[in-house]
């Protein structure tokens, strides 16, 4: 059984782990260097994508974890987290770094004031078309239940990227939606990012196509 680490510098690890948990995958914390060169994947939790940066630093684990995604270390980065993988970002402040390896432009806050927080429902490639009764807990289609917290979104995307949620034109009673269309979901290789937070929905299925890509699909 492979072993992902959760990386617990700042952020909602636990419920990371729980999720990890829920889909049968065994979740360890990681603030260590030799943590993360053991883990065979990884999450970057949701929280505050400059206090992780900072501390990634000052833990020295901000080179080996680019080292180890260039060797094709299976991550994925929700919302903080996506922000930590975009090879770019608007709207950081004037010292952010990010980690990188994802050939996308991410927004930080960008879905604005009125809307900082916010549930909904979403349609997910590979995982809202996937009805599999079969598989383990019983996989069963439709869409993802989501949050979003002060999130970011994926303003552009590279040609390697592969788009796996949008948010729709109308929202759930046919109203048209500010951010319709900005994507909130990506994959490029072993990356895997969301905008939102499905660890706290108790919608597991995030996690387990993650775990999937560790075990190696
Ligand atoms: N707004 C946060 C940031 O910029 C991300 C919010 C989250 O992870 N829920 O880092």
């Amino acid at each position: 059984n492979p072993t992902i680490g959760v990386l617990a510098l700042q952020g909602d690890v636990r419920e990371h782990l729980a999720a990890l948990e829920t889909v049968g995958a065994r979740g360890v914390t990681v603030r260590r260097p030799a943590e993360l060169a053991a883990v065979d994947g990884l999450v970057l939790p949701g929280g505050e994508s400059t206090t992780i940066d900072k501390l990634l630093r000052i833990f020295e684990l901000r080179d080996l974890l680019q080292a180890r995604i260039k060797e094709g270390l299976p991550v994925y980065g929700s919302c903080a987290g996506m922000i930590l993988l975009a090879d770019r970002i608007l709207d950081g402040t004037a010292d952010q770094q990010t980690v990188g390896g994802m050939d996308v432009v991410v927004r930080r806050n960008a879905f604005g004031r009125q809307v900082d927080s916010f549930e909904t429902d979403l349609d997910f490639a590979g995982i809202s078309d996937v009805d599999d009764p079969s598989a383990g807990s019983g996989r069963r289609g439709g869409p993802v239940r989501t949050a979003f917290i002060r999130a970011p979104w994926i303003e552009e995307a590279g040609s390697e990227v592969e788009v796996l949620s949008r948010i729709p034109a109308v929202d759930t009673q046919g109203r048209p939606v500010a951010a319709a269309g900005r994507i909130v979901a990506a994959r490029q290789g072993s990356l895997l990012a969301t905008a939102f937070h499905p660890e706290i929905t108790g919608d597991a299925r995030v996690h387990g196509l993650f775990v999937s890509m560790v075990a190696g699909g």
